[in-house]
């Protein structure tokens, strides 16, 4: 499909919705008015505008539009206003031709329980906020409720952080061998196992200036979260050199949490479990992604569901307070009932999080092909509503929640956990609740200022070779981020 911008360019807001909607492929064209394509249309009068969305699919047109009055307020304001107007006009022109709204109705943004808390800030209470969900956006009763959930995690996750206090992530970028569906720039051991001790000496180096930062700036340690990749790609060695670095770089007598993604099972090893554990954390996650092993081949998975087994034994017997599961639905060859079966196994191993994420449906996709399309939809729909029914009946809450963008139907990934085991970590991340300082190849730092909403972020080099030849400025526009000098 095309997509044509007359009187605006907030093309963004356009390809969200589209992309939110449809399974096809968008491209931006000047003119041409043949084949599908999406008109966007901005009319300003005064303080009065209005958008207009004109939709071909086939041989079918419509047309839907969108009034508003513009704040005037500031550039900001006014931009907010024409951007929700566009995104509804193709909202309501799209929806023409599809039979179901989808759960998420015309919500596009990441942050659901964000929004929520957003109005609830602004004096709804708890049940309009859910209202408006219902009514404005057109969110289905379970998300909506999902959301009302995961909002009041974050709430009480604000309450509990200690003033001033900042969370630290560790990326590992490398794993065993790359998953058929990952996105992540992750380099496989075969690749690039060279890399890996002269990564280690760098992000040491990289933990003991943040340390600085953190000490100068007068903040506080509250959680630490190393991720990746896979961080038990490393060896014991390697990770306790790691670990060790953290300890001596970082007042830890703040710390409420410290997470660390062993990821894959067939990275687990006792020794490394050990290791982690004397290196100072206390949660692990062991990810199996399916319990199928049909489907662990067909992601390219060199482990089967027994050995998933075998690593939460290893992971329980070391004496970790918290366990997490990762979970996708959606995985190509897997199934509703495959996916509960998934779910009721690690429900049965009893660890006290267990997350379940959504595998981004298919761009490219026929259009026409409404049949194919509506399956896919509604298995992924029915596996991840199994899994809410499955997990809150067992007594885990969805304590974080996001969705994925530019994603048809726009499903989210939840973390579920049991009362009291929620991930500080992952809260105060998704939510932005937290300013956090990230380490490692493609790392996003962010400073989050609480009072105005207002966030500035940091990325280091995406790949080993480059991060590790850029410390210094790394370091630098760390100190001017968080401004420390
Ligand atoms: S474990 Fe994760 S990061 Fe590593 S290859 Fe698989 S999907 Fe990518």
């Amino acid at each position: 499909m095309i997509y044509i911008l007359k009187g605006h360019d907030l093309r963004h807001a356009v390809e969200e919705m589209i992309l939110h909607l449809l399974p096809t492929v968008i491209t931006e064209q000047a003119e041409t008015e043949k084949g599908d394509y999406c008109i966007s249309k901005l009319e300003i009068d005064g303080q009065n505008a209005k958008a207009t969305a004109i939709v071909r699919i086939g041989d079918r047109i419509e047309q839907k539009s969108k009034e508003a009055i513009l704040p005037n307020a500031d550039e900001l304001a006014n931009k907010r206003v024409l951007t929700e107007i566009i995104k509804l006009s193709i909202y309501n022109a799209i929806m023409m031709f599809l039979d179901k709204a989808p759960e998420w109705g015309s919500l596009t943004g990441v942050r659901p329980a964000k929004l929520a808390r957003g109005l609830m800030d602004r004096g709804l209470t708890r049940a309009e906020a859910a209202v408006q969900f219902r009514e404005k956006f057109g969110v289905s009763a379970e998300r909506t409720a999902l959301t009302m959930r995961a909002a009041a995690y974050a709430q009480n996750t604000i309450e509990l952080l200690p003033e001033n206090s900042v969370s630290l992530y560790i990326g590992i970028p490398f794993c065993p061998s790359r998953c058929a569906y990952c996105s992540f720039v992750s380099q496989s051991i075969e690749k690039s196992a060279g890399l890996i001790p002269p990564y280690v000496d760098s992000i040491c180096e990289e933990i003991k200036r943040t340390g600085e930062i953190v000490a100068n700036s007068k903040r506080v340690l509250s959680s630490v979260y190393m991720g990746g990749g896979t961080p038990t790609t490393l060896s014991p060695e390697q990770l306790e050199k790691i670990m060790l670095c953290v300890r001596n770089s970082f007042d830890m007598s703040n710390l409420i949490e410290y997470t660390v993604e062993a990821g894959r099972p067939d990275t687990i090893t006792a020794e490394k479990m050990q290791a982690i554990k004397l290196g100072g954390a206390d949660r692990v996650s062991i990810n199996p992604q399916t319990m199928n092993d049909e489907v662990l081949k067909n992601i390219g998975r060199h482990h089967n569901a027994d050995d998933v087994i075998k690593a939460y034994e290893i992971a329980r017997k070391t004496g970790f307070s918290v366990i997490n599961m990762d979970t996708i639905a959606g995985l190509a060859g897997d199934t509703p009932d495959s996916f509960e079966n998934t779910i009721n196994t690690l429900i049965g191993l009893n660890p006290e999080n267990i997350t379940v994420h959504t595998l981004a449906i298919k761009r490219g996709a026929d259009l026409y092909d409404k049949e194919a399309n509506a399956n896919q939809y509604s298995s992924v729909k029915t596996m991840l509503d199994t899994g809410s029914k499955l997990l809150s009946s067992a007594g885990y809450g969805p304590y974080y929640l996001y969705r994925q963008k530019f994603t048809a139907g726009g499903f989210e990934n939840v973390g579920w956990c049991k009362p009291n085991t929620e991930n500080i970590y992952n809260i105060a991340m998704m939510e932005e609740i937290q300013s956090i300082l990230s380490v490692g190849a493609g790392a996003v730092s962010k400073l989050v200022d609480l009072k105005t909403g207002k966030i500035t972020r940091f990325v280091n080099p995406k790949y080993p070779k480059e991060y590790m030849e850029s410390s210094e400025r790394i370091i630098l526009g760390k100190q001017k981020l968080f401004h420390v000098f």
